[in-house]
């Protein structure tokens, strides 16, 4: 029987847990026998308990050989470098790896010839969609970036018309159209504000028109943005610097700017530098999301609040982790969705000829199969 493994989380910021009580119960459903490590659940809100009414087996990180036993080990974010260790040949790691330029993880995996399924490399195709752990997470990020914002904005994001004047709509610049901006826009939305999007693929701009919200035209240049399976490619730098022309006008008359924009595998494009800063009205609000891809707001740092010009500039790369209970949930099922055809009576059998599979399958007994993982 395939022993699956449910860790606690090693980074000290993570809520998240990589297998719900009811994703617990799908997996010993398969056949398989799942263990999960004492409040593993306890920041998303599934006890011990709920785990053990799933029949999963607890287990204490006192537990030496569990690492060491398993065929199967679900995460969040990568374990830390000693439990990797424990593992033994051909164990299967599944979880968002982080594995761009990750040289340490990449070592591990080779001496410890282990197989691993890395989530952010899952192509974006119909089929994976009930799999596509980056857009269920986008979503939350997008949603809880406007909250934030809307919190620490010093003014209202609705119109709102009283005895004592009229309040104007906030006015919200959301930077990347892609799932997390989409999602920003539609509550940036629902909360009254007036949006306007920045997106290089000119598909964009319908879907965030359809919103409600208003598309900022691209700079006219003889370059048009490249565009490869879906995700934008980067731009040049002269492109970069009109785009930039461009949003310095809205920047300048916005209340909330939200940064989602990225390229895949690569950093993100600096969008706002520390003039267009500058040109912001104090109590004005930036979110960085790209943050952990050196985000698109310069001086924007991880879980920190910058203070420029009376401007707030946060870095909220792990917005989803603040919303750990829904984000758990539908990672769980993200996760168990990708397996489970791969799980007869309760043995695992990955068909590495499948295009999920082959697309996000990392290393195999050791061997790395992505080469691209390498490139920055
Ligand atoms: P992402 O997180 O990689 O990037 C976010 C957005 O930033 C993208 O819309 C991108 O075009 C934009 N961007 C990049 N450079 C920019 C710049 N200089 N200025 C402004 N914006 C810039 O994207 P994502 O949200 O993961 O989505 C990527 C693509 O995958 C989209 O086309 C999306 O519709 C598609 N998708 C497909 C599926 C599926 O079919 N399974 C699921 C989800 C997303």
């Amino acid at each position: 029987m395939t022993k699956i493994l449910i860790p606690n989380e090693t980074n000290s910021r993570e809520r998240r847990v990589s297998a719900t009580p009811e994703a617990v119960k799908k997996l010993k459903s398969l056949g398989c026998n799942v263990y999960v490590e004492k409040s593993a659940g306890k920041l998303s809100g599934f006890s011990d308990l709920s785990y053990e009414d799933a029949e999963g087996e607890i287990f204490s990180s006192q537990n030496a050989n569990i690492w060491g036993d398993a065929d199967l080990v679900f995460c969040v974010q990568s374990p830390s470098e000693d439990n990797l260790h424990k593992l033994k040949k051909g164990a299967i790691l599944l979880g968002l790896l982080n594995p761009y330029g990750n040289h340490d993880l990449l070592e591990i995996i080779k001496s410890n010839q282990i197989s691993t399924l890395s989530l952010e490399l899952l192509p974006r195709i119909s089929r994976a969609q009930s799999s596509d752990v980056l857009s269920s997470q986008a979503n939350i990020a997008g949603y809880k970036a406007v909250l934030l914002a809307a919190s620490e904005l010093d003014r209202y994001f609705p119109m709102l018309m009283t005895a004592a004047g009229t309040v104007q709509p906030a006015k919200v610049v959301v930077l990347g159209g892609g799932v997390a901006g989409l999602q920003a826009v539609a509550t940036a939305k629902r909360l009254g504000a007036i949006v306007f999007v920045s997106d290089i693929r000119q598909a964009v701009k319908e879907q965030v028109e359809s919103l409600g919200a208003r598309f900022i035209e691209l700079p006219e240049t003889d370059e048009k943005p490249g565009e490869a399976g879906g995700y934008a490619k980067t731009v040049t730098p002269e492109f970069l610097a009109k785009q930039k022309t461009t949003l310095t006008k809205y920047l300048s008359e916005a209340d909330v700017a939200i940064c989602t924009a990225q390229v895949l595998g690569k950093r993100a494009p600096v969008l706002i530098d520390s003039q267009m800063l500058e040109k912001m009205r104090p109590g004005a609000v930036v979110i960085d999301l790209a943050v952990s891809q050196g985000g698109n707001c310069e001086g924007a740092k991880s879980n920190e609040t910058i203070i420029k010009n009376g401007v707030k500039l946060i870095g909220a790369g792990e917005l989803p982790s603040t919303v750990p209970h829904d984000a758990s949930t539908l990672y769980a099922k993200n996760l168990t969705s990708l397996i489970t055809p791969f799980i007869k009576n309760g043995v695992i059998n990955l068909d590495k000829e499948d295009e999920l599979i082959s697309g996000c399958l990392l290393s195999d007994e050791g061997v790395i199969l992505q080469n691209k993982v390498f490139e920055n």
